[in-house]
């Protein structure tokens, strides 16, 4: 049979501290965890509620054996819930949220008396979802622990961000999430370039290698570098890039900026040799530029309607005349 889901190893000092809460009986009714995303929140709060559904935990986890632990790994516990948005959606809908007063109002299944709702990510509320789902917070009686992912907790409504103890995650440890990584690719250097790729985030890290990424971000590179030296235009490579996922080229444009930036200020050694011919560009332009690209990979995300293909176009065209005045000054 299947495993129980344990927190990943990166994670134990925020496992601890929450057994310790759990332990002398402070356990919150609402929980936010927060910190970057691609670095294991949802498997941690898949984690705990199994732990707290379980009959019979462990101080690791959930014993995988009980009733619970078996309608939890074949999902079909009825004292569990999961909210994020549809396929295809980037927002959770008021009706999944109203859908949780009546669960919330229910009793439990099972002996322990606690129903447990997952909501990721919590930024996924507007505020009319948002505000619904405080009225499931605002009723602690019924036995529901709320547990809430956020990858930008600063978006939430600070309403939300009040009611919730909050539990942050960082960047995990290297060595941890290097020796992880290497179980799964096999290949401690190849580890070592994918998680750097990937700022550190394991399952980003992953899923490149899963994806091919490497050769994909390489492709990116080229044709950063043909821009500059007029191998491709703008619109050349703007047709390249629409189809793909555009909060994933955001992502590598502006991570390329940011390390670009940090070479500029701190002679951080470059991930990609291309971009060294973008290295005399005036610092304070390259951050404005990353600046920008933030901006608008925050408004891909807050589902903003945007021609991918017209920003990307611009925003390759200002930088190609940056790139120029810069060389003729
Ligand atoms: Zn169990």
């Amino acid at each position: 049979m299947a495993e129980p889901l344990l927190a990943y190893s990166w994670q134990m000092s925020q496992w601890h501290d929450l057994q310790r809460l759990i332990e002398s009986g402070r356990l919150p009714h609402a929980l936010l965890l927060a910190g970057p995303d691609s670095i294991g929140k949802l498997r941690f709060a898949k984690a705990l509620a199994g732990f707290l559904l379980c009959e019979s935990p462990s101080q690791v986890g959930a014993c995988g054996q009980c009733r619970s632990c078996h309608f939890q790994i074949d999902a079909s516990n009825p004292d569990y819930r999961e909210i994020c948005p549809d396929e295809g959606k980037r927002q959770i809908g008021i009706d999944q949220v109203r859908g949780l007063q009546s669960f919330s109002a229910q009793h439990a299944h099972r002996d322990k008396g606690r129903k447990i709702v997952i909501i990721h990510p919590a930024e996924a509320m507007n505020v009319y979802t948002a505000n619904a789902l405080l009225k499931t917070l605002e009723e602690p009686n019924s036995g529901t622990i709320l547990i809430l992912i956020s990858h930008t907790s600063s978006q939430l409504l600070p309403t939300i961000r009040s009611r919730c103890v909050q539990l942050r995650f960082g960047i995990p440890d290297s060595s941890l999430a290097e020796s992880w990584l290497r179980d799964y690719v096999g290949d401690a250097e190849l580890s070592k370039k994918l998680l750097l790729e990937a700022g550190g985030r394991p399952l980003a890290a992953r899923q490149t290698f899963d994806e091919d990424g490497l050769a994909v971000r390489e492709s990116f590179d080229a044709a950063m570098s043909a821009l500059l030296d007029g191998g491709k235009t703008a619109l050349q490579v703007a047709l390249e890039l629409k189809d793909k996922d555009i909060l994933q080229v955001f992502d590598w444009w502006c991570s390329r900026l940011m390390e670009l930036s940090r070479h500029q200020l701190a002679g951080v050694p470059l991930l990609a040799n291309s971009w060294a011919s973008y290295k005399n560009l005036p610092a304070n332009l390259v951050m404005q530029t990353l600046q920008r690209g933030l901006e608008l990979r925050s408004g891909f995300s807050r589902g903003v309607a945007l021609n991918k293909q017209l920003v990307l176009e611009t925003l390759f065209l200002e930088w190609v005349a940056l790139c120029k005045r810069s060389a003729a000054s």
